[in-house]
């Protein structure tokens, strides 16, 4: 092979490590990935090399605290390209339920808690440049593969803005919604392949909202359905706390 291996580190914060568990998967399917990458730094293969710089850091996990917001900067500094793994990563996913829950109870947390964390659960982007989003609970094999070749022969990757409902119809599924089950793939990202729809279950929106999400919209559809409005809510802040809390306060 004729082109220098990238120089890749994979970093967690606040998560279950599923997403990196999911790239040494994908190793096992494709072991030609390592004609492409070299990982420098890991810490589940006990790699370490904290001086050495990288050409692209995978980062999976949510911050909670002020030493990851000081262990994420110093990642973007030695790193030309960094890539936020995951829904933790990219929305906060499921540790930032959190902010979803009523003030009184996310103060008992507060006061119980052994370190004291931040207020509240962040995703990457609201601390360092993130050049781009994986995204999913957890990632996608077939789209970190198109990603780091993309990288690779220098293209910049970019996310389509497209929901999770054009690839359920282009699978032919029977929409949820025509059965009386709430779905959110109107408002989702697409790119899993209508993974949840084409298995018969609800998009919980793993891969975040979209843009030009209408929850208005889609609200008001799931109270014709008489979905209850604790469901609503549940199903909306699974793993989108925030953009639902800013969409809530915007409509009040
Ligand atoms: S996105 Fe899902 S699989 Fe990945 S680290 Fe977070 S909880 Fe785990
Ligand atoms: S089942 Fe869900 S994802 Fe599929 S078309 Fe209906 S609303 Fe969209
Ligand atoms: S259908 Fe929705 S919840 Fe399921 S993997 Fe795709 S984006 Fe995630």
């Amino acid at each position: 092979m004729g082109k220098k291996k990238l120089k890749a580190g994979l970093f967690s914060m606040t998560c279950c490590e599923g997403c990196v568990f999911a790239l040494f998967e994908l190793n096992q399917m494709f072991p030609k990935i390592l004609d492409f990458v070299e990982i420098v730094e890991s810490r589940v293969l006990r790699e370490t090399n904290p001086e050495q710089e990288l050409d692209i850091a995978f980062v999976e996990g949510a911050i909670v605290s002020r030493g990851e917001i000081e262990k994420l900067e110093k990642i973007r500094e030695r790193t030309k390209f960094l890539v936020a793994l995951g829904a933790c990563a990219t929305i906060a996913g499921i540790p930032g339920q959190r902010n979803a829950l009523p003030e009184k109870i996310q103060a008992q947390l507060q006061s119980k808690a052994i370190k004291k964390p931040l207020d509240s659960v962040h995703k990457l982007s609201d601390f360092v440049k993130v050049d781009f989003e994986l995204q999913g609970c957890s990632i996608s094999h077939s789209e970190f593969l198109r990603v780091l070749l993309q990288f690779y022969h220098k293209f910049i990757p970019r996310l389509e803005d497209i929901p999770v409902c054009k690839e359920c119809k282009e699978n032919q599924n029977q929409c949820l919604l025509l059965k009386g089950i709430p779905c959110l793939g109107p408002v989702t990202y697409a790119g899993c392949d209508a993974l949840c729809p084409t298995q018969n279950a609800q998009c919980i929106g793993c891969r975040g909202f979209t843009k030009d999400a209408n929850f208005e919209s889609l609200r008001d559809l799931f109270r014709e359905m008489n979905v209850s409005e604790q469901e609503i809510k549940n199903l909306f802040t699974y793993f989108n706390a925030d953009p639902f809390k800013k969409e809530a306060k915007n409509n009040a």
